[in-house]
């Protein structure tokens, strides 16, 4: 059956990145739906239901941190929510997860690497 998932990431060229990526990973059954960031994923999380939420952090309007937070407390129990991050972002990662984020990936990542972080939510 078909996932919804949720790219929010206000670079489009990372977007595609991500998606070419999850396909890569031998991932087929992914519907996608993009956000360019905070603002319109909340619009998009209240628009309808996610099996699982692809995060940038650094993000104009609403940034990846407050997404994870707004997602939370709209939903209660929010669908998982995965981090996209970059090299040294421990700390922020840390607080991601702290505000309810199920994971990260690091940038650039393989498709083995999405596989190992992504394709058990997609099950
Ligand atoms: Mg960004």
């Amino acid at each position: 059956m078909a996932k919804n998932v949720l790219i929010v990431d206000d670079s489009a060229t990372m977007r595609k990145i991500i998606m070419r990526g999850i396909r890569q990973a031998g991932i087929e059954n992914a519907d996608f739906k993009e956000a360019g960031d905070g603002v319109e994923g909340m619009k998009a999380v209240e628009g309808g239901k996610f099996d699982l939420i692809l995060s940038d952090v650094n993000m104009p309007n609403m940034n990846g941190l407050d997404f994870v937070k707004a997602v939370k407390e709209k939903l209660g129990t929010p669908p998982p929510i995965v981090m996209i991050t970059t090299e040294g972002s421990e700390e922020v990662v840390k607080e991601a997860m702290t505000r309810g984020a199920k994971g990260y990936l690091k940038k650039p990542f393989t498709p083995e690497k999405i596989q190992e972080v992504i394709g058990p939510f997609l099950k």
